[in-house]
């Protein structure tokens, strides 16, 4: 289990740094990914913060199903009509960075299969 820590999404979600913001309700928070590796790269993040997947408990549950419509709606406004990946690195071997669960989206070009 990891602790909750201060991110620098925790940042974006108060407005203390600036991010692209393009959708927002009471839950969640979508921003474009600053360094993207496909034509359209954003993330979806939830407003509390819970470090990694890992770390959802059951209580968690339709915040998770949230965060997933979420990523279909942002999804559906970005134009990604032939489709798109959503991702959730977990931990150190999934290659997670930051510490603030986020759903990756990642559109507009033909992804490759398998990730490295
Ligand atoms: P992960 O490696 O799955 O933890 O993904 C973290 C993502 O956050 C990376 O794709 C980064 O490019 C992205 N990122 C880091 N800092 C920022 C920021 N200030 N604004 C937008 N995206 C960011």
């Amino acid at each position: 289990m990891s602790e909750a820590t201060e991110t620098i999404f925790s940042k974006i979600i108060r407005r203390e740094i600036p991010a692209d913001i393009v959708y927002e309700d009471n839950l969640a928070l979508a921003f474009k990914d600053v360094h993207p590796q496909a034509p359209v790269h954003i993330l979806v993040i939830p407003k509390k913060p819970i470090p990694t997947l890992a770390d959802a408990e059951s209580q968690d549950h339709a915040l998770l199903g949230h965060l997933l419509l979420t990523a279909k709606r942002v999804a559906e406004v970005a134009g990604l009509k032939s489709g798109y990946r959503v991702v959730i690195n977990t931990g150190d071997d999934g290659g997670q960075t930051v510490y603030h669960l986020h759903l990756h989206i990642l559109g507009g070009r033909q992804l490759d299969w398998p990730p490295g």
